[in-house]
């Protein structure tokens, strides 16, 4: 019996959530395959004889591109049981269980996917009556290695683009799943709600060892936070590098984890960290306080100066456009940008995103986000809402204009951020002229610029 995989988008990763699942059935002896839709098509051949087909929600993107791709899929394997897995899959369920799909999970899915797939096998009379309601998990499960040998090769996904141009193939691991922190916009809440697992250190390992195998040069840690349990992960690092000294990594890390291991910085760079992610979101600290994210902007600051001292590079992520935020606030941040000489290390998306509510989210728990929102709106996917003045809602949707031609004419980060300045400041009837930049320097990063809560593209909505 097959079993077909479907991973809409993942920022241009080849996908843990696919393998780790598929490898779950291909040890109960399932034919598994799986389509990756940001560098394949969905083609009759693969699709026709599916006994079900797993569909990961592991982004709002990745959501939007499977509603749209949805049809298309029941149109080719018409007698496939469908099912949807992902941290967006439970938020969703009822749009999916509409749409056609069977059963919905998140969580930690790998047992109950092929607890699902194995009755699927037997012809269970029950199985619909039982897969009524989404089922979440966040219990221990069974672990196998990750099954990678049928996905596309490692360098047709996203690459590591060094400082000088050159580029190294990237493996893609996570060794934690879920998060202890409880940020009120993050999809990861509704589902794992304060808590994390591990994925076993010989797991990890030997999922390294694998992409090393088939061409890994660096390594990009995928965890949620990669120091929710820093125990976990100074063992593997330890390991890892023991194992493959030449190999870099990168992870993403939250401001007050940095914080808390400071000390922790040096031992990163010398294990071969190049660069961080972190969930900045914000210079202000009305919006970080509305959003729980634990850090306030001094402590930013901080962590840039303490990264910056430990030689590694510090990508910050940015939400700019909140219903609390303010015009004069917004041109604080491009400034702290300035002053902090992060232009080079801010991809200009990050400089347009808006708040995203999508189904679930624990914002609507707030009544300070309520009279913000309007209706879910299903098109959407979340609950659009308005600045009640609109002069900021009107200056986010000229930044995003500006961003997206830049891309369309391969516009470097330094001349999209000297327009974004410009509309800013006109937007406060101030003109205040960009200063003199002269010791920004490009920073490693990943090639894949779009972020998991920006909104999909046409192309990418029609690419399936
Ligand atoms: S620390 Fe990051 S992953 Fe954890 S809840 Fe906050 S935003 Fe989400």
């Amino acid at each position: 019996m097959k079993v077909v995989f479907i991973n809409p988008y993942e920022l241009g990763r080849q996908s843990f959530a696919i393998a780790s699942p598929l490898a779950s059935l291909q040890a109960q002896g399932f034919a598994v395959e799986s389509i990756d839709l940001a560098l394949q098509r969905l083609v009759p051949n693969k699709l026709q004889d599916a006994a079900v087909i797993a569909i990961h929600l592991g982004m709002h993107t990745a959501t939007r591109i499977a509603v749209a791709a949805f049809p298309r899929i029941r149109q080719l394997a018409p007698n496939a049981r469908i099912c949807v897995y992902g941290w967006y899959a439970a938020a969703n369920a009822k749009l999916f269980f509409e749409l056609g799909a069977m059963a919905v999970f998140s969580g930690e899915v790998e047992d109950a996917l092929r607890l699902f797939v194995c009755r699927v096998r037997d012809g269970d009379l029950k199985l619909e009556q039982d897969y009524r309601q989404p089922l979440i998990s966040t219990g221990a499960i069974e672990w196998q290695v990750p099954e990678r040998s049928q996905m596309p090769a490692l360098d047709r996904y996203a690459n590591l683009v060094l400082a000088d141009g050159s580029c190294r193939t990237v493996g893609f691991i996570e060794t934690t799943r879920g998060c202890k922190h409880l940020c009120r916009h993050c999809p990861v809440v509704p589902v794992y709600q304060g808590r994390f697992r591990a994925v076993p250190k010989a797991i990890v390992l030997a999922d390294i060892r694998q992409q090393v195998a088939a061409g890994a040069q660096h390594i990009s840690f995928g965890d949620p936070d990669f120091l929710n349990g820093p125990g976990h992960a100074i063992r593997i690092l330890d390991a890892m590098h023991t194992e493959f000294p030449d190999l870099t990594f990168d992870a993403t890390i939250k401001v007050s984890h940095l914080l808390e291991q400071q000390t922790l910085l040096p031992r990163l760079r010398n294990w071969g960290c190049l660069f961080i992610t972190s969930a900045v979101e914000s210079t202000d600290n009305v919006v970080l306080e509305k959003l729980q994210k634990g850090h306030c902007s001094k402590d930013f600051e901080v962590v840039v100066h303490l990264t910056r001292a430990s030689n590694i590079a510090l990508s910050p992520t940015f939400i700019p456009f909140t219903p609390w935020t303010t015009l004069s606030g917004y041109c604080t941040l491009l400034e702290t940008i300035v002053r902090l000489q992060l232009i080079d290390s801010v991809p200009s998306i990050q400089l347009a995103i808006r708040l995203l509510v999508p189904a679930g989210s624990w914002l609507l728990k707030d009544v300070d986000m309520l009279p913000f929102c309007n209706d879910f709106d299903p098109q959407l996917l979340g609950y659009p809402w308005r600045h009640p003045q609109p002069a900021v809602d009107t200056l986010q949707r000229q930044i995003q204009a500006v961003v997206e031609e830049g891309d369309r004419n391969n516009l470097g980060r330094r001349q999209v951020f000297e327009q974004i300045w410009v509309l800013a400041h006109q937007a406060i009837g101030e003109y205040v002229s960009l200063p003199e930049i002269t010791s920004c320097q490009a920073t490693p990063h990943l090639s894949e610029p779009w972020y998991c809560c920006a909104e999909p593209t046409s192309q990418q909505l029609q690419q399936f």
